[in-house]
């Protein structure tokens, strides 16, 4: 195979390159130099290219992009590249750039959820219509750092007032579990696959009850969301077919939001779901997300569609292996 996949080494790098060497990939890690020596443990990854700093990945586009060379988009690239560094990039993606565009953008985001029909958290576009708890979240809070929980009036005004200046986004707070869904939806094939589920470990509202009650007022007053790690979940089975339709909804509404491709490949629904088993969306992400690294060696919903371990790296790598034979890689690169 004459392909070379290529990630960013953080994030999800260990998954997706195992997987593209387990689909028989030449592999190719962007790495940090304090983080080679990690990296180098790992016998899939063939080859490193070393930054000082993740800035200089963007020199590095004329040198790699007259091979073959297909990137493997992650949460760090929005985190340490920002969000314009997609758009401007001439290396090869694999899924729709124009649709991380949109990921970007809190309330492009919410629109097309609800022209999905996909239920969402109120927003309050003023302060005073404010009638329930909500959450106060900053442009630009990143895994839950700098959000603020409000269960009234006093306390969001102080919320508000502390943010001077910082633009923001009052919403309503849900009540109910969080739950990840992981999906997969092939241009391929055209066809929409639940690929896993996962919860995170979020430090430190997740050690809140872990204390009394008395103490956790004084401890931590305003917890904050900190993503440390995740967890595994197996859903209610009668909640799949609702949750694979709501899937389904998002493709089709997604081709008019970023035509004519729309959104492909890995994607995840960031739910919160209620006591009446109302799905709300939180947020969606149009790339792999991190809770995937679960499950490696496939998860129960893998288990069901495939015959061998199929991770999402490995997904994402059997999708552009299935391309290249057809002749139909331009379909799924941008
Ligand atoms: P990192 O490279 O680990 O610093 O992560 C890059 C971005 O992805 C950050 O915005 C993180 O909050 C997010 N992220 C990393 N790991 C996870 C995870 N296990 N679950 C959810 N988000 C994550
Ligand atoms: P995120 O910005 O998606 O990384 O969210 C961080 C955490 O805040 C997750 O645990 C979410 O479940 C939680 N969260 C965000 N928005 C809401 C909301 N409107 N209602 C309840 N929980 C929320």
């Amino acid at each position: 195979m004459t392909y070379t996949i290529a990630t960013i080494g953080s994030h999800s790098a260990l998954q997706i390159l195992k997987g593209a060497k387990d689909e028989n990939f030449k592999t190719l890690a962007f790495v940090l130099r304090e983080n080679l020596e990690f990296y180098k443990n790992y016998n899939f990854i063939d080859d490193f290219q070393v930054l000082n700093s993740y800035s200089q990945l963007g020199d590095l586009e004329k040198k790699f992009n007259p091979g073959k060379l297909i990137i493997i988009p992650h949460g760090s690239f929005v985190a340490y590249l920002g969000k314009d560094f997609d758009n401007k990039t001439s290396f090869k993606y694999f899924g729709n750039k124009k649709i991380l565009a949109i990921e970007a953008d809190r309330l492009k985001q919410d629109n097309w959820l609800k022209i999905a029909g996909v239920l969402t958290p109120k927003i309050f576009a003023d302060l005073k219509d404010v009638d329930r708890p909500v959450i106060v979240k900053a442009h630009g809070a990143k895994g839950g750092l700098g959000y603020r929980l409000c269960p009234d009036k006093k306390s969001l005004t102080k919320a508000v007032a502390s943010l001077k200046k910082e633009k923001f986004l009052i919403q309503e707070y849900i009540t109910g579990t969080p739950v990840y869904i992981q999906y997969f939806f092939s241009a391929i094939e055209s066809k929409l696959e639940i690929i896993g589920c996962d919860r995170r470990y979020e430090s430190s509202i997740d050690g809140l009850g872990r204390i009394p009650a008395a103490f956790q007022k004084e401890l931590i007053g305003n917890p904050s969301f900190t993503v440390i790690g995740n967890f595994p979940i197996v859903l209610r089975e009668s909640l799949l077919p609702k949750i694979y339709s709501m899937g389904q909804s998002i493709i089709k509404t997604s081709k008019k939001i970023a035509p004519p491709r729309g959104l492909f490949g890995s994607f995840c629904l960031e739910t919160v779901i209620d006591g009446n088993m109302n799905i709300y969306a939180i947020e969606i992400s149009c790339r792999i997300v991190a809770g995937t690294n679960l499950y490696i060696q496939g998860s129960p919903y893998a288990d069901l569609l495939y015959d061998k371990p199929v991770s999402c790296g490995r997904r994402i790598a059997m999708e552009i292996k299935k391309a290249v034979k057809i002749n139909r890689l331009n379909k799924i690169l941008t």
